[in-house]
């Protein structure tokens, strides 16, 4: 059990073997999040944002600060568009100086 999983479980309240069971799926040997029927992560609330966040995942933390997406203004774009939770004001100058603190 990756310990990841193991806090995410211990936050919901049930067992690892559960969380895994209910909660994802394994790609390329490794444990990801489903998705829910509209495609989104089964973890999030439209109201609320993540149900999980104290625990959320290492790769859900560092968002959007992504080495694919500091090194190209192209997929700023895109995650400016994708993420109601980037200011659409901010540059991708502005980004990078925000990722280097
Ligand atoms: S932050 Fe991560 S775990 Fe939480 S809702 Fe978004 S994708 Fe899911």
């Amino acid at each position: 059990m990756d310990m990841e999983a193991a806090r995410i479980a211990k936050f919901l309240g049930i067992t690892d073997e559960e969380f895994v069971a209910r909660y994802c799926s394994k790609k390329g040997g490794k444990l990801s999040i489903i998705c829910s029927d509209d495609l989104y992560c089964i973890f999030y609330n439209k109201d609320e944002g993540c149900s999980i966040h104290p625990v959320k995942p290492e790769r859900c933390r560092d968002w959007p600060y992504y080495e694919s997406i500091l090194r190209d203004p192209e997929s700023w774009e895109e995650a400016k568009d994708a993420c109601p939770g980037i200011s659409r004001e901010c540059t991708f100058q502005e980004f990078k100086s925000q990722a280097a603190k």
